[in-house]
């Protein structure tokens, strides 16, 4: 059956109308109705072997575009909209974004299960439903605000099944409800996101703003992603959320074994666990609790099994996003658990006795990621450089011990999302060049390499920018009621808000720029900075950040000196969804973080592939984007990694040095408590941040803030040579093959999972 005939019988079906006669919000939730019962039609993957990505988050963003182009009925959709006078971009617009995730990992797992469906691999995702997810940020006086964000409508992406679960939490017992989303592979079948939910939430529990009793885990347990855990009550909290998980989890695997006829003593040969962050660290005890308990194993086989299933990816290496958990929260929420971790830890300490690895230390706490390396098979960093640390600094300890069980897998962007859906014209016009092998095999992008010199290639992807960029001026006309031109240079830096993400750099940069202007030093070409980035709401100091930025925003665009050479936007509720519209605008792509301490960053990734240029600092996946493209098509600055794990271990960054040593650095830092910034702020807020930079800065803004500003001026000379530019793109676009998520899962297939 054709689209056309598809989408009239369920138009008529749900509403008894003609697709012509729908309304928007009718015709979306038609389209809605017939992509998920067409993905139903392309079957389950199959096979002898299964990997079950567990994840507290899966940022999956609107779901209609990609499973249309996975479902290959994009154009044809479109095409049939068209002839009864509706528009297809226009009804993607209506869909809500689920925010079931925080940032880069939540994307990775989102952009893993594409690619896991779109190799034809058996593999199914594991989270939670949370019904608000992440906050959504609304900017009140030049401040963060939370609101709930809710995006489950009464139809949606999500499939109830006759699934439950009871889950105790020592003698409370609570019952579960599975739901389900397809997910659908690039011309292949389906996979499925598990997420599970309790059938006793209460959304009204939520006051104002993202405020609710933290202590009524019947009706909270499943409303928000990552609740305030500043006290006491929103610890337990995650501790409740992350038990419900994997105790979800793990009934299902086993439920699936024993489905299939499997035996559960050869469990490892038929499901992998891949543990994403720690967050789903108890799913180790917990099945081992299962097998001991209920199947009759003996604890030592039950370890054993356990720890041939588990794998563990890590994603950072800052010690306080490292969990810990008191055992005395544990002991409270997940008493059964207990018994399991004492033992865990018992076994561990006999067989080495350096503190350092140490399951249960001397303060009382759970090492999540010790459980995770001791009692998994495998260790896994997400770029080199990454995982090159890990052995060498963080992990060493680990690594001298099981060498065997370390290993690298860069992570990588889904191209459907990243370049098919947000970026068509610059699709199409690849097609055209290469043909459309890229699509299946990214590698084949180098295919572009011999366009080098080709004039009228390399204006056209140029021209696309243009249009990319022009578009984006009235969304941000629209959203934000900010005028920018589009002549102007988009300069963007958009990801969550962390001072080791550096965004209190670009704004002194800003303030710098600011001040020469002022002084009569104009910019030959104007520019445009852009920022997205949500801070976590204990997080204050990133709260002044974003202050801060809303202040430069106010004073920059407003001043009638500066205002034709520089602007500033910050974004409001960056999300998946506002990144497909910012990622093809952009010009220069900033990567900027404190080296050593992004795991591997994949926004670069995503810049890279859609023609923009990298400022960034040797870190994380920025250095293998600088193997790729040579020193020539991207610009680095910055201490690299070694120094500063240096100046941490000798304690001998001091900014004040940094700050005193430099007029420019100063009068930069110092523009914060300005009259003119003050008149506009919060003074508490910019003082604090003052005073942060000046007596802490733990993360070395000051160090690096004088390379970064003599690198982005060369960057900004750079750009009025149109054609070194335009060939910078194009050599980009051809060398980010490798950052495609389909190379990133047939590694972790290859050389973890061995799927069958
Ligand atoms: C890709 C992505 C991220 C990760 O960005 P980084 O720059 O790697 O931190 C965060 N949020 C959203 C919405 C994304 O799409």
């Amino acid at each position: 059956m054709n689209v056309k005939t598809n989408l009239e019988a369920v138009a008529q079906k749900m509403y008894g109308k003609a697709i012509a006669q729908l309304d928007d919000k009718q015709l979306y939730f038609a389209i809605l109705q017939m992509t998920k019962e067409m993905m139903q039609g392309k079957g389950q993957i199959k096979g002898s072997k299964k990997v079950y990505y567990i994840s507290a988050e899966f940022l999956i963003g609107k779901l209609l575009s990609n499973n249309l182009i996975n479902l290959g009925i994009y154009d044809e959709l479109e095409d049939v909209l068209k002839a009864e006078g509706k528009t297809l971009s226009r009804i993607e617009e209506i869909e809500p974004e689920p925010s079931l995730g925080n940032g880069g990992l939540g994307r990775l797992a989102a952009c893993f299960l594409d690619s896991i469906a779109s190799l034809g691999l058996p593999g199914d995702g594991i989270g939670l439903n949370y019904h608000f997810g992440l906050f959504k940020q609304v900017f009140v006086d030049r401040q963060q605000t939370a609101e709930k964000n809710d995006w489950i409508e009464e139809q949606s992406w999500l499939t109830k099944t006759d699934i439950t679960f009871p889950v105790y939490f020592g003698k409370k017992k609570v019952m579960s409800r599975l739901y389900d989303i397809d997910v659908i592979g690039y011309e292949q079948g389906v996979n499925k996101l598990h997420l599970f939910d309790i059938e006793t939430i209460d959304e009204s529990i939520v006051e104002d703003g993202i405020d609710f009793d933290k202590n009524d885990v019947d009706k909270n347990l499943t409303l928000f992603l990552y609740p305030d855990d500043s006290d006491e009550a929103g610890q337990m909290l995650r501790i409740y959320q992350q038990y419900f998980m994997v105790c979800n989890g793990a009934q299902l695997i086993l439920k699936e074994m024993k489905d299939n006829g499997y035996d559960l003593h050869k469990m490892y040969d038929h499901a992998v666990i891949q543990i994403n962050d720690t967050h789903p660290t108890m799913v180790i005890p917990e099945l081992i609790r299962i097998l001991t308990e209920e199947e009759g194993f003996d604890m030592e086989e039950a370890i054993e099994v356990v720890s041939k299933t588990c794998a563990y990816t890590n994603h950072t290496i800052l010690a306080e996003a490292l969990e810990k958990w008191p055992i005395k929260y544990l002991q409270k929420v997940v008493p059964q658990l207990m018994p399991i971790i004492w033992e865990l830890d018992k076994r561990a300490a006999i067989k080495y006795d350096d503190p350092k690895v140490q399951i249960i230390d001397k303060d009382l706490r759970v090492h999540m990621a010790h459980i995770d390396i001791h009692y998994g098979y495998s260790v896994n960093g997400v770029a080199a450089i990454h995982t090159e640390i890990l052995k060498d600094t963080e992990l060493n300890h680990f690594y001298k011990i099981y060498p065997e069980k370390f290993n690298n897998k860069t992570n990588g962007i889904t191209f459907r999302r990243w370049l098919l859906s947000c970026n068509r014209e610059l699709a199409d016009l690849i097609t055209k060049t290469i043909g459309a092998g890229y699509k299946k095999d990214a590698d084949e992008l180098e295919k572009l390499l011999k366009f080098k010199d080709d004039e009228a290639l390399l204006s056209a992807i140029k021209a696309i920018k243009k249009d990319k960029k022009v578009a984006l001026a009235q969304y941000i006309k629209e959203n934000e009621g900010q005028d920018i031109n589009p002549e102007s240079i988009y300069d963007i830096q958009i990801k969550r808000l962390h001072e080791y993400k550096r965004q209190q750099m670009n704004a002194l940069y800003i303030i710098h720029k600011y001040l020469e202007i002022k002084a009569g030093k104009k910019p030959s070409t104007p520019i445009t900075f852009i920022f997205g980035a949500k801070a976590a709401p204990a997080y204050i100091i990133a709260q002044d950040i974003i202050h801060l930025l809303l202040c430069l925003q106010e004073i920059v665009n407003n001043d009638p000196d500066v205002k034709d050479y520089m602007k500033v936007v910050m974004v409001e509720n960056y999300n998946v969804s506002y990144a497909e519209k910012l990622i093809p605008a952009c010009d220069i792509s900033e990567q900027i973080s404190l080296a050593s301490k992004e795991a591997s960053g994949t926004g670069n990734m995503k810049f890279m592939l859609n023609g923009a240029v990298t400022l960034g600092t040797s870190d994380g996946a920025n250095v293998e984007i600088n193997e790729l493209v040579g020193d020539e098509n991207i610009y680095v600055f910055g201490e690299k990694s070694e120094q500063v794990i240096e100046h941490y271990a000798k304690a001998d960054y001091v900014s004040k040095k940094f700050y005193e040593g430099s007029k420019v650095i100063k009068e930069a830092v110092d523009f914060i408590i300005s009259k003119q910034v003050v008149a506009v702020g919060n003074k508490e807020r910019l003082t604090r941040l003052h005073k942060e930079l000046i007596n802490k800065d733990w993360f070395m803004t000051l160090l690096d803030l004088e390379d970064y500003i003599a690198t982005k001026d060369k960057m900004f000379e750079d750009y009025k040579d149109e054609a070194k530019w335009k060939r910078m793109m194009l050599v980009n676009i051809a060398k980010a093959g490798f950052f495609s998520s389909d190379r990133t899962i047939a590694e972790y297939n290859r050389d973890i999972w061995k799927l069958k």
